[in-house]
């Protein structure tokens, strides 16, 4: 139980969880203009608090932040929620222990989306921080259920994945750990990038 507060109060922690972190992504050049979206799910009242669609990130508050439940239903909020609404809700629907869901553009890891190319096992923080090599999940159009159903296989066993032609999606139990694996996907995309072009990176076993 993430929030265990009362109704009022859990509302309030989960929207500033969520403009915290925006406001962090959005200095740290994660996002690009109003692209990407944030949310954190209370498994008790099945809501969750998510960033609105199209939203200046610098302007944002936390009178900003929509709760909704998930099919969609505002409960708070006067801005509309984020259009990938749908693929943060089905990751919730299918993947138990996740509480939140991190979703950049990020420009490196987003570079690797757009050649569909997998990033292998090259540095030991993508053992404990992604659970292995960056995998991409695929390709379906903006605002769809299919964008949040076709990366749940791979987050059942990873924390992140690249979603094909288009970015990133991270996940955690809470939105640091979420965050903290959107900073890693572009990391590691960052490293491989620039090793790639000097030569070939050496992949490392990820039994070891
Ligand atoms: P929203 O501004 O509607 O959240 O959309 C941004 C985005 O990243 C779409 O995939
Ligand atoms: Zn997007």
């Amino acid at each position: 139980m993430l929030y265990n507060i009362n109704k009022i109060g859990k509302d309030e922690r989960m929207k500033q969880d969520v403009l915290r972190i925006a406001k962090k992504a959005f200095d740290e050049k994660l996002m690009a203009g109003t692209s990407g979206n944030i949310s954190v799910f209370d498994r008790d009242s099945g809501l969750m608090a998510i960033t609105p669609s199209s939203y200046d990130y610098g302007i944002m508050e936390e009178k900003d932040i929509v709760v909704t439940d998930l099919d969609g239903n505002v409960e708070e909020g006067w801005l509309r929620p984020s259009s990938e609404w749908k693929m943060h809700a089905e990751i919730y629907r299918n993947v138990e222990h996740v509480n939140a869901v991190v979703h950049t553009h990020s420009p490196y890891a987003t570079s690797f989306a757009v050649l569909q190319k997998e990033i292998p096992v090259i540095l030991i923080e993508m053992l404990p921080f992604l659970n292995g090599s960056l995998e991409v999940s695929p390709y379906a159009s903006q605002g769809s259920s299919q964008v949040g159903l076709n990366a749940v296989p791979i987050l059942k066993r990873k924390n992140a994945c690249l979603m094909a032609n288009h970015g990133v999606v991270a996940v955690g139990k809470d939105v640091d750990q979420a965050y903290l694996s959107s900073v890693y996907a572009e990391d590691v995309a960052k490293v491989y990038h620039m090793a790639l072009t000097v030569g070939t990176p050496v992949e490392i076993n990820g039994e070891d």
